[in-house]
Parts: C-alpha cells; sequence; structure tokens
C-alpha cells in the first residue's frame, strides 16, 4: 500500500518517548491571579469536530511542499506506484473552500479579513481530513501477527482501536493496531511508539509550538495564544501536561548531551545565583523557611550563567557581548554525601555548562556570584584556579540596606552615607568599608561588616577593573529575573519542583538558544519520522538496511 512521499529516510527504531503522565497537581501550577479558566465555556471549536484548523508552522508547509514536489516528480517520471489523489484532492478542497467562502458575489464585495480567517480555517480543515485519511489508509502496522513485548515475550495483534489527537491542522483520528501481551498482561501501540503519541494527545509539531508558547508565558496565555496565532484549541491544563512533558525531555537531554567545546574568548565568565520558586504547601513541608511562623513557601532556584565581555572603547565599561549568554537551572540540592566523591546534583550542571561552552579550558575564568557561602565553595572545588568576585551589584545593595536599617528612607544621610561607601568600595581595599560599618553600630552593619571582611579578597574591585574584568555585570542579577522571575514568579502562581524543573528546562534551553538542536537530534533519534512501506508492509520496522526504495517517509513534525 502506498501512502506519503519521498524525502526518503532510512526507518529507524524510536527511542521510547516521555509519556505524559495523569494530572497529579489538580489545578494548574501557574494560574495567575485573576486568570480565569481559559478555554472554558467559549471554545470556538467543538471538540470532536475535524473544523479546528491550526495554521502550519514553516517548518511544516516546507515539509508539505517538498512532499508534494516529490509526489509531482514521481507523476513526471511516470511511476504508476508513485502516483497519488493528494494533490489534486486538496487542491479541489481548496478551490472548492474558496468558491464557498466567496459565494456568487466574487472577492470584491468580502471583507479581507474574514476571507482570510475563513480560508485558513478551511484549508486546514481539509488538509486535516486527506491526511486523515492517508494516515488511517494505512494498516501496514498490523502486518505481524505477534511484536516482541518489552517482558520479552511476544505481543500479539488484538484489533485497531481508534484515537484523537490534536494536531497542527486540527483534530483527526487515528486508527492504530494493538498488541497485547498475554504473558504480562498489558499492550501497547507500535505507531503510537513510531510517532510520538504514547500518553500524548498531541501531534509533534504542535507539541513543538506548545513548548515554544509555555516558555513564554502562563499555561492559560498559551492556550489564548494558540488559539489566536495558530487557530488551534489546546486547553490550558493540556498546554501545561505537554510543555511539562516535553521540559522533563529536554532537561534529559540536557544531562546526556554534553558535547564540549573550544573557549570562545581568552577570558570567560560564570554567573551563580539563586531565587525563591513559589511552591506548593507539600513541596516546602517541613522545610525552614522566612514565613513568620518560621515555614517555607519556596523552595531556591539555582542557576548558572555563561558569558563572553569585552570594552568597546579603551577607557569604557567591561561589557556583556550581545548573544553570548547561556543559562541552566533548576531547583537542585549543592550538598553531597560526606563519603563521596561525586559533585552534587547542581555542581554537576554548572560543570556540564562550563563544558559545553568551554569556559572550563579558558586561559581566564571569572566567577560572579554574591556573598552566599554555596557559591564560594562550590567554585573552590569545581573551579580551583577561577578568579573570584562577588558582584559589585550585590556588595552596593548591602552597603544602601545598611543605610536604610540606620538611617530610614527619608534621611539624606542614608545616600550620603551609602554613596560615599560605595566610592571607597570601588576606589581600593575594603578596610575602610569594613572600619565604617564597625563604627555605625546596629545588628544590620555588623551583620554586614562580617560579610565584606569574609569576602574582602573578591571585592578588590579597582584591582579587577586595572586586569580589564568586569565585575558589575548585571548579568547575574538580570539572568534570574529574566530566566525565572519573569515566568515563574507571577503573581498566583504555586510550582510542584517537577513542574517548575520542567518549566525552568524549557526556558533555559530556549533563551540559550538550543531549541532548535534540541528538536534536530529528536529528529535524528528517529522520533518523527513516519514511515510507510509500499511493498513490504514490515518495513516499518525495518533497520537501515532495508530496501530504501520500499519506504516513503512523511517528514512527521
Ligand atoms: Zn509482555
Amino acid at each position: 500500500m502506498r501512502k506519503a512521499r519521498l524525502p526518503l529516510r532510512p526507518g529507524r527504531r524510536p527511542r521510547p518517548r516521555a509519556a505524559l503522565g495523569g494530572d497529579p497537581h489538580g489545578g494548574r501550577q501557574d494560574a495567575q491571579s485573576g486568570d480565569s479558566e481559559v478555554g472554558g465555556g467559549r471554545d470556538p471549536h467543538p471538540v470532536d469536530a475535524l473544523s479546528e484548523v491550526p495554521r502550519p508552522d514553516a517548518s511544516v508547509d516546507r515539509g508539505r511542499q517538498s512532499d508534494l514536489r516529490g509526489e509531482a516528480e514521481a507523476r513526471r517520471a511516470g511511476d504508476p506506484g508513485k502516483k497519488g489523489a493528494l494533490e489534486p484532492a486538496l487542491d479541489g478542497e481548496i478551490a472548492a473552500e474558496l468558491n464557498r467562502l466567496l459565494g456568487a458575489e466574487g472577492p470584491a464585495s468580502f471583507d479581507f479579513g474574514a476571507l482570510e480567517r475563513g480560508l485558513r480555517e478551511g484549508v486546514l480543515a481539509a488538509a486535516a481530513k486527506i491526511l486523515q485519511q492517508v494516515l488511517n489508509a494505512d494498516s501496514s502496522d498490523q502486518a505481524s501477527a505477534d511484536r516482541p513485548c518489552a517482558c520479552g515475550r511476544p505481543a500479539r495483534f488484538a484489533g485497531r482501536h481508534d484515537k484523537w489527537i490534536t494536531t497542527l491542522f486540527g483534530r483527526m483520528r487515528l486508527s492504530r493496531a494493538y498488541y497485547h501481551c498475554t504473558g504480562c498482561g498489558t499492550g501497547f501501540y507500535p505507531r503510537d511508539r513510531e510517532w510520538g503519541l504514547e500518553g500524548s494527545a498531541l501531534s509533534p509539531g504542535l507539541t513543538r509550538l506548545v513548548g515554544r508558547v509555555a516558555a513564554e508565558v502562563s499555561f492559560g496565555s498559551s492556550s489564548e495564544l494558540l488559539r489566536e496565532l495558530a487557530g488551534v484549541a489546546v486547553d490550558a491544563k493540556q498546554v501545561e501536561r505537554s510543555a511539562e512533558a516535553l521540559g522533563e525531555a529536554i532537561a534529559r537531554d540536557e544531562r546526556e548531551q554534553v558535547l564540549a567545546s573550544s573557549p570562545t574568548a581568552g577570558t570567560m565568565y560564570l554567573g551563580l545565583d539563586g531565587t525563591g520558586l513559589p511552591v506548593r504547601p507539600a513541596e516546602c513541608a517541613g522545610r525552614p523557611g522566612k514565613q513568620p511562623d518560621g515555614s517555607a513557601r519556596t523552595r531556591e532556584v539555582k542557576l548558572v550563567q555563561v558569558w563572553t565581555a569585552s570594552r568597546p572603547s579603551p577607557e569604557g565599561p567591561v561589557q556583556r557581548e550581545a548573544g553570548s549568554v547561556s543559562y541552566s537551572a533548576a531547583v537542585e540540592s549543592v550538598a553531597c554525601a560526606d563519603t563521596e566523591r561525586d559533585l552534587s546534583a547542581f555542581a554537576q550542571r554548572v560543570e556540564r555548562e562550563a563544558k559545553r561552552r568551554g569556559f572550563d579550558r579558558a586561559a581566564r575564568q571569572v566567577v560572579l556570584g554574591d556573598g552566599a557561602a554555596w557559591i564560594w565553595n562550590l567554585v573552590s572545588e569545581v573551579f580551583p584556579r577561577a578568579i573570584q568576585i562577588v558582584d559589585l551589584f550585590h556588595a552596593r545593595e548591602r552597603l544602601w540596606k545598611v543605610a536604610q536599617e540606620r538611617y530610614g528612607p527619608d534621611n539624606e544621610l542614608r545616600g550620603v552615607w551609602a554613596r560615599r561607601r560605595c566610592e571607597e568600595l570601588e576606589a581600593g581595599p575594603v578596610e575602610p568599608v569594613i572600619t565604617a560599618l564597625q563604627a555605625l553600630g546596629g545588628a544590620e552593619a555588623a551583620a554586614a561588616a562580617g560579610y565584606f571582611r569574609n569576602n574582602r579578597h573578591r571585592m578588590r574591585y579597582a584591582t579587577f577593573r586595572r586586569m580589564g574584568l568586569g565585575v558589575a555585570s548585571g548579568v547575574v542579577e538580570a539572568g534570574c529575573k529574566q530566566v525565572v522571575g519573569a515566568r515563574l514568579k507571577r503573581s498566583g502562581m504555586h510550582w510542584t519542583v517537577a513542574g517548575g524543573n520542567a518549566i525552568l528546562a524549557l526556558r533555559c534551553c530556549l533563551l540559550s538558544g538550543r531549541f532548535e538542536d534540541f528538536w534536530a537530534r529528536r529528529e535524528q533519534a528517529g522520533n518523527r519520522l513516519i514511515v510507510f512501506s509500499t511493498t513490504d508492509p514490515r518495513a516499518e520496522s525495518a533497520g537501515p538496511q532495508g530496501d530504501p526504495e520500499s519506504k516513503y517517509v512523511v517528514g512527521g513534525r
């Protein structure tokens, strides 16, 4: 049975995909205050209709065009086995849809915007209908009477079952062969594995779109944007499940794919910081925190950033190079068992990111952070030759906090004192600042004096500047706001640690410019290939050594 068109690619066994679990939380983790349940009551598309018609993204367009070209070429070549009805069928459907929309009057009488939207809907619904027919006409997935089960025994073909999925073209019903293993009492759908649909009702192309949007805005806003921009109905809860499963896959990929690269500059910078993530009560039960009763409402996200910097003018400040920063973040421990040489989970994350960027091999390594003890313990262990700098931003902030405490917000002396200390801090040794703090008196000043004393070798700002180093990048501070604050700390959001970490992985991947690479790797792994056979019904499971002429691939993004 012939199906779709060329570009040939050898069939590969897919890697098992992340299954989307049920909803263990109840309620959206990032539901914002005043954020109405999107999708409730105003879904313009009936759930079981084929009229939900999302707009395909560019890559799908490319895939479709080349598919059609392949079809046309096959026809010109006069190959009777490769002649298909899809192109004329689509042409016919589109023309019919256009005629229906225009009616008897023609384009002149028509509202252009309404015409565009209506035609998009009609064209995609037509494409969905035809694609569904094409996919379901192929039953090669039931060609073998049995297939190996994970338990090692054979699973027997046990009929075909339908499943509704949502794609970039809208909803469609897929028919798939089911194999049941009496040995262990479980079953599976080979086609779901092949097409990345195990445990998911969203197609790979739509999953990608959902991930792209949910990395930026809340699940509710994602649902609204998908409806407006892509014409596809995915409710907020579905966005959450799909984006989190994708984020978990990206997190696994981040752990497994560490391609070392060469340093991109002689001096490279690495920043470490932490910020509180608002979590559900069960996620911080029994943990000490900053609430009046001593309890916690947050867990700490730790973030590592790597970047390069340069000095645009000889006397000007050292500035971060645009587009050079990459991020990796998670709610993760910096503690490790005393007996083990193993680094903590977060230290391993830092190591991976350093390797990926070539920081570990940079001629001059600079680490910026605030005064937190875990930061400098980690740096001493992982990067013993790095130059350690307390970000001037944090040091200044600390001085202003003391001044505020001592003088109050309205007293002129507050600014006078703080500015004077900041000047001293940048001019040379830290000792005058420590002396001034001791002279000021009060608990806050005493604590600050200890902070400056402990970190004085990390605060030699005049010396660092003479060495051509950036000391107050603002990058470290901005990183937490951009990666965590802007997406995960909006009012009313409460996360599970697993859910928060998944969205953090997704967001770091995107902000570091790695989203495209991730999908390329997924495709290479065979997860996105839809393989049909013309002659050999088992070609779906044939390896690359199988006859390539017998297999046709629909670019399945
Ligand atoms: Zn079994």
